[in-house]
């Protein structure tokens, strides 16, 4: 059920923005429904995150983890491995620095 509140906040999202880039505002008067549209579909993905994710900390599970970087990817020296300080997920990223 709730795999199918982030496909339904998906197209809320993708809605709006396509009545905004095709400026049907222009033509019809739609008030903010584009913005409402994004706003709601937003708010959507968010509590659909929350609920289907099983980090502890809830911005961990809206994706906004706290990473630090560990060191050096062995395979490719290129990448860096980086850590959650929450919940301990790992991604491998190149420097930005
Ligand atoms: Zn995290």
């Amino acid at each position: 059920m709730f795999a199918n509140l982030k496909a339904i906040a998906s197209v809320f999202i993708l809605i709006g923005i396509i009545l905004l880039l095709a400026e049907v505002g222009e033509t019809f008067n739609l008030y903010n429904a584009p913005y409402i549209l994004i706003i709601v579909g937003f708010i959507f993905l968010v509590i659909s995150s929350i609920i289907t994710n099983k980090e502890k900390s809830l911005l961990c599970r809206i994706g906004l983890h706290k990473y630090e970087r560990l060191g050096r990817d062995i395979e490719v020296p290129a990448m860096f491995i980086y850590k959650c300080k929450r919940c301990s997920k790992q991604k491998k990223a190149a420097s930005i620095i």
